[in-house]
């Protein structure tokens, strides 16, 4: 299993192994999913964030 899931619409990157039923990941259409184990929000942090659910370190602060 891939470390990270990315939502390439919403820009948002999950933990894996952290995800919660708010992460809607079974919604994600597979052709907008990206599994991966490179960290988006930290390569790409102007275009990807946290999801405020499973990676909190990493989304945006209110
Ligand atoms: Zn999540």
């Amino acid at each position: 299993m891939a470390t990270y899931i990315v939502n390439a619409i919403s820009k948002e990157v999950h933990i894996s192994t952290n995800t919660t039923a708010h992460c809607y990941i079974s919604s994600i259409k597979d052709n907008h999913r990206i599994d991966t184990d490179m960290d988006y929000a930290k390569v790409y942090p102007s275009r990807f964030n946290g999801c405020p659910y499973c990676y909190k370190e990493a989304a945006v602060k209110a």
